[in-house]
C-alpha cells in the first residue's frame, strides 16, 4: 500500500505568500555561503540533504484529499481542495498515453464540512461522461449536501450537470466492506455533526484515516473503542490540527484533537508510524516544522525506547508502506 496526501490542511486553505516565498529564498542562499556548489548536481544535493524542510520546500495549502494506493481502481478519503490537484494529475497522465487508466473513482467521506468538499465541484473527471464516482459516508443524506453545494447562489454548475455516473452509498460503523479490493471499516467519531474514520487493509498493511475527531484524555470506553481501531495499524493520520493547551482550554469542543493525544494513542494501539494531519491554517511553514519537532520530543519523553515515527503531513508526502 501507498498513500499520497494532496491536501492536509484543516478548516480552511492556506496559501503561501510571496513575501514567504521570498524568506525562503534569502535562508537558502545564505546557507549556501561559502559552499562549493559548482555543478547542478551539487545545488540539488545542497537543497535536498541540507536545508530545512521549511526553507526548501512547505506543508502546503491544500485542504484534506488522501489517496490509497495500490486498489484495483482510485480510493480516495475526502474531497477537499487537494481532490482538484488529483483530478489535474489524473487528466495529464491521461492525456500523456494513459488511456487504459481505471475510470473509476471511490470517494470516502468523513463528514461534509467545506474543507472536506469544496474540491468536488472542480474534480474534472466529474465532468468526463464514461467515469464512474462512488462517493460513501456515514452521514445518510450526503447526495443531498453534494446537490446543494453546486446550487444557486453558491455554484453556478449544479451537480445533475456533471456527466460521470455518480453514485452515493451510506456505510454502517462496524461492517466491513470490499471497495476496490481493499477491506474497509468505518468508525463513528465525535466532531460537530459527526464525523467517519476509515481502516484499510490490503496486503497485509493496515491504515486509518481519522480527521476531525476529539478525543479527550483520560481513557474510557470511548477511548478503548479507538484504540481497537487504530490498533496494529502501520500508518494512523490522526487530526492533530491543535497544540495541547488548545484542545483542553480555548477550543474544547470544537472537534479537533491535539498532536500529544496522538502520540499517546498511537503508542498505545500499537501503531507503526503516525502522521499529524488536518494542519491548522493559521501556521506558518516554520511554526508547523517546530510542532512536528515539539511532536516527536514528547515521544522521548513519554517513552524513549518508542519506535513510533512520526511526521507532519504535506502536500505531495507520498509514505510507502
Ligand atoms: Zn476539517
Ligand atoms: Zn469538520
Amino acid at each position: 500500500m501507498r498513500v499520497y496526501f494532496w491536501g492536509t490542511r484543516g478548516s480552511l486553505p492556506a496559501s503561501i505568500t510571496s513575501g514567504a516565498i521570498e524568506a525562503k529564498i534569502v535562508k537558502a542562499i545564505r546557507a549556501s555561503r561559502a559552499r562549493a556548489l559548482e555543478t547542478d548536481e551539487a545545488v540539488e544535493a545542497f537543497v535536498h540533504n541540507e536545508l530545512p524542510f521549511p526553507v526548501r520546500a512547505s506543508y502546503g495549502g491544500n485542504t484534506a484529499c488522501v489517496e490509497m494506493r495500490g486498489a484495483d481502481e482510485y480510493v480516495l478519503c475526502d474531497a477537499g481542495t487537494g481532490l482538484r490537484d488529483f483530478g489535474g494529475a489524473y487528466m495529464k497522465a491521461k492525456a500523456s498515453g494513459g488511456q487504459n487508466l481505471p475510470r473509476v473513482f471511490h470517494l470516502l467521506m468523513s463528514h461534509p464540512h467545506w474543507d472536506h468538499l469544496q474540491g468536488f465541484p472542480f474534480f474534472t473527471p466529474a465532468y468526463l461522461p464514461g467515469h464512474r464516482i462512488h462517493i460513501y459516508g456515514g452521514h445518510a443524506d450526503l447526495e443531498s449536501i453534494f446537490v446543494r453545494q453546486q446550487s444557486e447562489p453558491c455554484f453556478p454548475v449544479p451537480l445533475r450537470a456533471m456527466r460521470a455516473d455518480i453514485r452515493f452509498h451510506t456505510l454502517e460503523p462496524g461492517v466491513e466492506y470490499n471497495i476496490a479490493g481493499m477491506k474497509v471499516a468505518c468508525i463513528r467519531q465525535n466532531h460537530p455533526g459527526d464525523s467517519y474514520g476509515y481502516r484499510f487493509q490490503k496486503d497485509g498493511r493496515i491504515v486509518v484515516y481519522s480527521t476531525d475527531s476529539e478525543h479527550k484524555a483520560g481513557g474510557g470506553e470511548e477511548h478503548d473503542r479507538f484504540l481497537a481501531f487504530f490498533s496494529n495499524a502501520d500508518l494512523l493520520i490522526f487530526d492533530a490540527q491543535y497544540s495541547f493547551l488548545d484542545a483542553v482550554d480555548a477550543k474544547e469542543n470544537w472537534g479537533h484533537s491535539s498532536n500529544l493525544l496522538g502520540v499517546e494513542m498511537a503508542a498505545a494501539a500499537g501503531v507503526g508510524r503516525l502522521c499529524l494531519f488536518h494542519n491548522e491554517h493559521t501556521l506558518d511553514d516554520d511554526a508547523l516544522d517546530r510542532f512536528l519537532e515539539d511532536t516527536r520530543a514528547y515521544l522521548k519523553i513519554l517513552d524513549g525506547s518508542s519506535r513510533l515515527k512520526i511526521d507532519l503531513a504535506y502536500d505531495g508526502l507520498d509514505i510507502k508502506l
